[in-house]
């Protein structure tokens, strides 16, 4: 008895489960309204973008093309090598602190408005059992409903694997997927599991696991508190005017009619619950700020229509702010709203400072792996060096190594040229030989030119240095 009480709560804990903890499941009433336009408008945008951009080439680049296997990243035609590891971490950045900067502004205004999670569920998945199954509340007949949840599960089939296949195209590049798709999928085993396993995943997804995804997984909405603050714009509602919330007895509308007590009495909130009922992660945003409210504003539609309804003006719940709210008083300037665009503009700026700046080609000469010089019978020392080049332009090019002192040391010539493709990486290894007096210190330092074929790139690298043995001059020479 005691481990009863222990066990069961009070409350619910999770909007999306029973108090005995089963899943409660959620079917939102639609909301057509204002933001619901909006958002829709947001929603298909988005859809058809991500559709389209691994279809886009600028200049004959894939607009977006992360390539994974071979560690190259193409956006917007620019191609980011594993050598720009500087560009690519200050590229994460400015994506993170512009996050920072909106939610501190606009609150959860990409989990309502843009995430995908939302984008697909509610203006694609969600339509389509709407098709098959019928709206809450205007739920179709009893016959045929196997069937039809059947057909809904084969719609979600075809839907998924459209999206996932257009997934998949940003990392294999658009005309390979339709290369592959034509074929058997035993010539592309690894993508078709990907396809199918992201297919499977979505399904799950968008079939299933539904509002859990943003209620439980999403690590986006466990960073709310420290990114929100009371003068973020959030979704809200405002106490003041609607409590003591009740459902109210008509009023004479007679000139001098009777005018109910508890008309006079009572705040603007009828109880109605239709803000609960379309709330897609199932709360109560009249509890205040909840970890669960994704911000989709279905709730600001919905009590508005109620409001036209009982002739009270519109905006019970609404975008506002806590402080708003609580004091009637909006703080616009505040330390993060100064501090995230500053930074966000120096990381601009620097990443902008990099990418002018960048040279046609990197190149790298290193020492490789081994010994640090051999003696040869001739009495030469070698050192065995590593040159690694990377060819950012959009044409195949041949580099050329060359010595330029000190006199006494030499390449051999069949390692003086590399051919490295356009947008690609090539390294070769070599020996570089100079003659024993050069190392009266054990070391020399030499000094390399590298050049592409029509002389546009010439690069002198840093000053090498060669080790060797002690050279001491005889004096009987
Ligand atoms: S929809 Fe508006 S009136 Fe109805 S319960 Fe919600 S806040 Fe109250
Ligand atoms: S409380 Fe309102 S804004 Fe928040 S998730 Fe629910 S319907 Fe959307």
């Amino acid at each position: 008895m005691e481990s009863e009480s222990l066990l069961t709560p009070d409350e619910r804990v999770l909007p999306t489960l029973n108090e005995d903890g089963s899943r409660r499941w959620l079917s939102p009433r639609p909301s057509v309204g204002k933001f619901w336009h909006g958002r829709r408008v947001v929603a298909y945008l988005l859809i058809v973008i991500f559709s389209a951009i691994p279809w886009i080439r600028i200049n004959g680049r894939p607009a977006m093309f992360l390539d994974i296997v071979h560690r190259e990243f193409t956006l917007f035609g620019k191609v980011f090598l594993p050598t720009d590891t500087l560009l690519l971490g200050l590229l994460m950045m400015i994506f993170f602190i512009s996050i920072f900067l909106v939610t501190a502004l606009f609150g959860r205004v990409w989990c309502g408005w843009m995430c995908p999670q939302t984008v697909y569920m509610e203006f694609l998945y969600r339509p389509i059992e709407w098709f098959f199954e019928g709206k809450p509340g205007k739920r179709k007949p009893k016959n045929f409903r196997g069937l039809r949840k059947v057909l809904r599960f084969v719609v979600y089939f075809i839907v998924s694997l459209h999206l996932s296949q257009t997934f998949v195209s940003y990392f294999v590049s658009a005309d390979h997927l339709s290369h592959w798709i034509l074929g058997s999928p035993f010539d592309h085993m690894t993508a078709f599991t990907v396809v199918m396993v992201s297919t499977g995943a979505m399904m799950f997804d968008f079939g299933f696991f539904r509002e859990q995804t943003c209620c439980v997984v999403c690590p986006y909405a466990r960073m709310q508190s420290v990114l929100l603050d009371r003068d973020s714009l959030i979704v809200t509602y405002d106490p003041s005017r609607g409590e003591p919330r009740g459902r109210k007895k008509r009023a004479s509308k007679e000139p001098g009619g009777d005018v109910s007590l508890n008309v006079l009495e009572l705040g603007d909130c009828i109880d109605c619950t239709m803000c609960v009922q379309t709330c897609p992660t199932g709360i109560d945003i009249r509890d205040g700020l909840q970890l669960e409210c994704i911000g989709c504003a279905q709730c600001i539609d919905a009590c508005n229509v109620v409001m036209d309804k009982i002739d009270r003006p519109r905006g019970l719940i609404r975008y506002s702010s806590q402080r708003t709210i609580e004091d009637g008083k909006h703080q616009f300037w505040r330390p993060r709203v100064v501090i995230y665009p500053l930074i966000l503009l120096v990381v601009i700026a620097g990443f902008v400072t990099v990418l002018v700046n960048k040279e046609s080609t990197d190149v790298l000469l290193m020492r490789d792996k081994g010994l640090p010089f051999n003696t040869l019978s001739s009495g030469e020392i070698a050192n065995q060096l590593r040159l690694r080049v990377t060819n950012r332009t959009d044409h195949d090019d041949v580099y050329t190594l060359s010595i330029v002192g000190p006199d006494g040391v030499r390449i051999e010539e069949r390692y003086s040229t590399l051919e490295v493709k356009a947008g690609k990486e090539e390294s070769i290894k070599f020996p570089i030989f100079a003659l024993p007096r050069l190392f009266p210190d054990a070391s020399v330092m030499i000094f390399v030119r590298v050049t592409n074929s029509d002389g546009s790139y010439t690069k002198d690298l840093k000053p090498f240095k060669m080790h060797g043995p002690y050279w001491k001059e005889d004096p009987d020479e």
